[in-house]
């Protein structure tokens, strides 16, 4: 597994921005989010060592932008560059999140469905409203492996008109934090039976850190908020 942040910095789009990870990390440290800036990692997948191989190894999955949103509109202007740097690199895998699907195809190379296999685009959404305005976008679109992400998870959703087999998985989670939104555990079956009923693989990435399960309130600990979710055993995985 590698990261590589080609940029930094995002402005907050939706509901489900209200308590971004990092506009907070930033804020403790005094950073402008919202100031978007390549970064001097820009070109880390094709940096080469002095016997001419890639550092970055062979083989991996690469989370692309995870300090950023991957199509936030400042970097509009780079995106075609990073665009021929996965082309180059088709031996790793790109995974990149967005809460901007609908800018998906600014500045896309034209040979995009032929050879782009080596992306995974995940589609984030955290209610209705937001999932019935970026999952018809996101299906229309020539991406080989879809992901959906409703994190944080923040009311009852029905995706289910959106499931079919060019999914190749959803996945929920809660807001963790403190001031954070409840995730009801209801809700999360809820996507497993939409899941299981269009056999889309499913997984419960994590709980919240206020968290409701048969109508009782519960606190947890940011450490437990993954393994809570695991514990629960309900990831289903496509036959
Ligand atoms: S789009 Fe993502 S990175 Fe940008 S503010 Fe929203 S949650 Fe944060």
């Amino acid at each position: 597994m590698a990261t590589w942040n080609p940029w930094k910095g995002c402005h907050r789009k939706s509901e489900g921005c209200k308590n971004c990870y990092i506009f907070r990390a930033n804020e403790r440290k005094n950073i402008d989010t919202n100031v978007v800036y390549k970064t001097d990692e820009f070109y880390k997948p094709i940096v080469k060592d002095s016997k001419g191989n890639y550092k970055m190894k062979s083989g991996q999955l690469v989370y692309l932008c995870f300090n950023a949103d991957f199509l936030v509109e400042d970097a509009d202007k780079w995106r075609n560059e990073i665009w021929k740097i996965i082309r180059t690199r088709k031996d790793l895998t790109f995974l990149f999140l967005t809460k901007r699907i609908e800018g998906f195809r600014i500045g896309l190379p034209n040979d995009f469905k032929e050879n782009f296999d080596n992306v995974v685009v995940c589609c984030t959404i955290e209610n209705q409203q937001r999932a019935d305005e970026r999952l018809p976008i996101f299906k229309a679109l020539p991406i080989k492996h879809k992901q959906i992400v409703i994190q944080p998870m923040l009311e009852k959703m029905d995706i289910s008109n959106y499931l079919d087999d060019t999914i190749e998985c959803v996945i929920v989670g809660g807001e963790s934090g403190k001031d954070t939104r409840p995730l009801d555990y209801n809700w999360v079956l809820d996507i497993r039976r939409q899941c299981i009923a269009a056999n889309v693989s499913f997984q419960f990435r994590q709980v919240a850190t206020h968290f409701i399960k048969d109508d009782k309130p519960y606190l947890i600990q940011r450490q437990y908020l993954c393994a809570q979710a695991r514990k629960a055993q309900i990831d289903f995985t496509r036959e």
